[in-house]
């Protein structure tokens, strides 16, 4: 097999079980995922870092053995998630054509220069996963010591697999695609993959994610699958049997980046200059509600006023909630932004005030 390109594809699916976990289970998962047509690579953990102890830990090398073979017969590259010098030494004998970070893996710079070391001087092609916590300094750190040991940027990709979260949301791993555009305004040539497995945790929106990733243009999706998912040794309620992870591959609409047709150009500079305008009448408004802080301040201060007077505060936050409807707004984007204006206003209030 001709050495695997990142990059040559786009997008690039990549699928797989979550484990390797037997012999039949690999080859077969990976056999049904091959003839399914819409796989590019083969995943699969053999080591697997979990968050509980007594829970499965990977097969280990038997493991590697199986996803060789699955390589051979199905002349697909393979792929997994390596944590060690010992891991990588390990996957490259065994022709493993792509690596990866886990979440739980970026997190630990020792780990992560570890394994960097490990892959020096190799032609070893790598996907580093989100840090578990939102932490964009943290994740572009561990790209940077692949980087710095000289491996091109071009053999290195990223995988969105979303964020640890305390409290409740309907995601196991919310994705804050947010934090994802600063990311990629770091390395703006780099693949992006979505990982809607892990962002998921479970079957429910893996198709709503995945088809949100296409529409950000993302560049492929890592998405687990396994014959037989509720029996699976990890990660059991977000595995798709191979031929629905087919269906719901087939159903993601790649939307093209542009199109030529003077029409849509036309259209699209026309609602553009509309909202430039909008935004600066915005930050405008904005600028003169600060002014008013100031002179609020000012007032304050001549009669030893407190900056906070909370009541008030509740009161601007239910009044302008209580329009949201009327806007067409959230709730939340609602509270987000008057959050953000609070803090400006007292910050000004702050900086009269202590003059
Ligand atoms: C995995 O890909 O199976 C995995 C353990 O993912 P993450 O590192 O994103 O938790
Ligand atoms: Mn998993």
């Amino acid at each position: 097999m001709d050495s695997f390109t990142l990059g040559a594809k786009r997008p690039l699916i990549i699928a797989g079980p979550c484990s390797a976990e037997t012999r039949e289970q690999t080859l077969d998962t990976c056999v049904r995922l091959a003839s399914t047509g819409v796989v590019d690579v083969l995943r699969a953990g053999i080591w697997k870092p979990r968050t509980q102890p007594g829970t499965f830990e990977g097969v280990g090398l038997p493991g590697l053995a199986w996803m060789a073979e699955a390589k051979r017969l199905t002349g697909l590259p393979i792929a997994t998630e390596v944590a060690s010098k010992k891991h990588v030494e390990s996957a490259l004998e065994f022709g493993v054509d792509l690596l990866w970070l886990g979440a739980r893996t970026t997190v630990s710079p020792f780990a992560v220069q570890e394994v960097a070391d490990a892959v020096r001087g190799t032609n070893s092609k790598i996907l580093i996963k989100n840090p578990m916590n939102p932490d964009i300094a943290l994740w572009a750190g561990a790209v940077n010591r692949f980087v710095n040991v000289g491996i091109p940027i071009e053999n290195i990709g990223l995988i969105h697999r979303g964020f640890s979260y305390f409290g409740h949301s309907k995601y196991r791993n919310p994705p804050m695609w947010h934090m994802i555009l600063e990311m990629r305004s770091r390395f703006p040539e780099m693949m992006m993959i979505c990982d809607p497995s892990h962002i998921c945790g479970c079957r429910d929106y893996l198709g709503e994610i995945s088809q949100t990733a296409a529409d950000l243009r993302y560049d492929g999706l890592i998405v687990e699958s396994h014959i037989h998912p509720d029996e699976a040794w990890s990660d059991a309620k977000q595995q798709l049997e191979p031929e629905p992870l087919e269906h719901m591959i087939r159903k993601i609409n790649w939307r093209k980046e542009t199109a030529d047709c003077p029409e849509f150009q036309k259209s699209l500079n026309l609602y553009r200059d509309e909202i430039d305008q909008i935004d600066s009448e915005l930050f405008e408004l904005l600028g003169r509600r600060m002014d008013i802080c100031e002179k609020i301040g000012e007032v304050k201060k001549q009669n030893d006023v407190a900056i906070l007077q909370s009541n008030r505060w509740g009161v601007i936050r239910d009044r302008i909630l209580s329009q949201a409807p009327k806007f067409k707004l959230s709730e939340e984007f609602v509270k987000t932004v008057l959050e953000a204006i609070h803090i400006e206003s007292i910050s000004r209030q702050n900086s009269i005030m202590n003059k």
